[in-house]
């Protein structure tokens, strides 16, 4: 079984705050009749016992916030459920990760960005969205990070990039003909400002000259290895053009659903 979990929380956010209110907006677009429920390599969405959405954590005026999601994750994995996680800012995959790492100690992370999030310190805050691969590289929490579409390096992330081991392959090296093949559990975690502005302009950070969504679908689908877990994040509805970024978002669930369960 699936379990979808929305995280809204954007108090780790630097520049813009409005994530917090993504996951709902994102869950109605997936259940919307505007679409029917089958991915693209043909699974039924719409048949019973194979997801459940969870609804929203509660985070209002928590300050262990982390600790939250990190026993939430756990909870579904402990009974063998996989999750799939609604932004919320990606601060979040941090003590996501720490909740899977647990249960998958050698699990591999293959992460989708306009930005590499390796800071060591993100304007006095360690746990930033800018940060969150910089957390779980420290703590060896993964067995392989590989970010994808990375547009924004700078001098200091490419140190960090380079201490951590981390695999990047920038914007201007990528192709969707890519294959990316993982011998041990593979999670997935799309940043949806990795997805170029024109697809997805409801960004806190939009920075142009990024994936089609075609791109990411076609990375997901091609890819070989179990993939256990994964995260959309970043959504600012706020920032939003005719929901077009909540239908993106919407549309990259229903396909990583499909390829859970392929
Ligand atoms: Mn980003
Ligand atoms: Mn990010």
């Amino acid at each position: 079984m699936i379990s979808i979990l929305g995280i809204p929380t954007d108090r780790h956010s630097s520049y813009l705050t409005g994530a917090a209110q993504a996951p709902p907006i994102i869950m109605r677009e997936f259940n919307s009749d505007a679409t029917n429920k089958f991915s693209e390599n043909g699974i039924d969405l719409g048949q019973d016992n194979i997801w459940m959405d969870l609804g929203c954590l509660d985070l209002k005026d928590q300050d262990n916030e982390f600790e939250i999601i990190r026993d939430a994750i756990q909870s579904e994995l402990k009974i063998g459920n996989y999750c799939i996680s609604i932004g919320g800012d990606h601060s979040i995959t941090f003590p996501i990760i720490d909740g899977y790492h647990k249960f998958f100690p050698k699990i591999n992370i293959l992460h989708f960005d306009a930005h590499p999030d390796l800071y060591e310190n993100f304007k006095n805050n360690p746990y930033s969205h800018a940060s969150p691969f910089a957390r779980i590289m420290e703590n060896k929490l993964t067995n392989s990070l590989t970010q994808l579409g990375i547009r924004t390096m700078n001098d200091h992330q490419e140190k960090q990039a380079k201490r951590y081991n981390v695999k990047v392959i920038k914007m201007d090296e990528f192709s969707s003909d890519l294959k990316f093949k993982f011998e041990e559990p593979v999670y997935i975690s799309i940043d949806l400002d990795g997805i170029d502005p024109a697809f997805a302009p409801g960004v806190s950070h939009p920075e142009p000259g990024g994936f089609s969504t075609r791109d990411i679908i076609k990375i997901i689908s091609n890819l070989d290895g179990e993939i256990v877990g994964a995260d959309i994040v970043e959504y600012n509805p706020r920032r939003d053009i005719n929901n077009i970024t909540a239908i993106t978002a919407a549309k990259l669930l229903k396909e990583l659903m499909g390829q859970i369960l392929r």
